[in-house]
């Protein structure tokens, strides 16, 4: 049994849910251009390439492409790009820091400590992100609400240090994100198919067990308080969590 089998449920106001989402996604191309998307090629955000895509909004899409990600999800990254209407740009970490990281620490840096994992994601994910923002007004991103008790409050609009950040999902239910999958016929991730709701790098996620929450193959080995990656800063806190 597949992930649409397993999920696709719409809620009861999805139909209002959807036209909200349009119009939130109309708005971010209208009033805070430049904004781009930042996709790690999971469920929400092939629904929301899907939405500017069939928008025709003027929204470019970008993926980490950290060196370290499943060969499912680099072919997925592959099809999206062949298939896009936006642009998909990939930007990559500094290939000297990682090599100078992995002869430092080996290749296995991650599991030894939070720090290690940390300067792993820095140099993989937040210094390529930086980049990948310079120069927009705004990011549009796939978190919701339900994802994690982190996240239970995320605003559809919020501020984001110098920029803002859009998550036009932020109401969704993955039930939701699945319906919109099926009844559109969306491309996704195969490893949705086999218990991996949310999927960051190859070493640092893991299928989930029924019952479990649904971060919980992400970093698995650390605290539930500590499993953030550094995408999604909370600037009024400093709170940094990693996505
Ligand atoms: S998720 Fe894991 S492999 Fe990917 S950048 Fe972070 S520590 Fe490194």
């Amino acid at each position: 049994m597949g992930a649409i089998d397993l999920h696709a449920r719409a809620s009861r106001d999805f139909a209002a849910k959807l036209e909200a989402t349009k119009a939130l996604l109309r708005r971010a191309a209208a009033e805070f251009a430049p904004v781009t998307q930042a996709s790690s090629l999971g469920a929400e955000d092939v629904v929301i390439t899907h939405l500017i895509n069939a928008l025709e909004l003027d929204i470019p899409v970008f993926v980490l492409e950290t060196g370290k990600l499943h060969p499912q999800t680099l072919a997925l990254l592959e099809r999206t790009r062949a298939s896009s209407r936006a642009a998909v740009k990939v930007y990559s970490p500094v290939q000297e820091q990682v090599i100078a990281f992995v002869a430092r620490e080996g290749e296995d840096a991650m599991y030894r400590s939070l720090d290690l994992r940390k300067a792993c994601c820095y140099i993989r994910k937040i210094e390529p992100l930086q980049r990948a923002l310079a120069g927009h007004k705004a990011w549009i991103t796939g978190l919701r609400r339900e994802q994690s008790g982190a996240r239970a409050e995320v605003p559809f609009i919020e501020p984001d240090g110098e920029r803002s950040k859009i998550n036009p999902l932020a109401d969704w239910t993955w039930g939701d994100v699945w319906h919109y999958i099926q009844a559109e016929g969306v491309d996704y991730n195969p490893l949705h198919d086999e218990f991996y709701p949310s999927i960051g790098c190859a070493p640092c996620t893991r299928a989930i067990s029924l019952g479990e929450d649904f971060r919980a193959g992400r970093w698995w080995w650390e605290q539930e308080s500590a499993k953030e990656c550094g995408l999604h800063v909370k600037t009024d806190t400093n709170e940094k969590e990693t996505a």
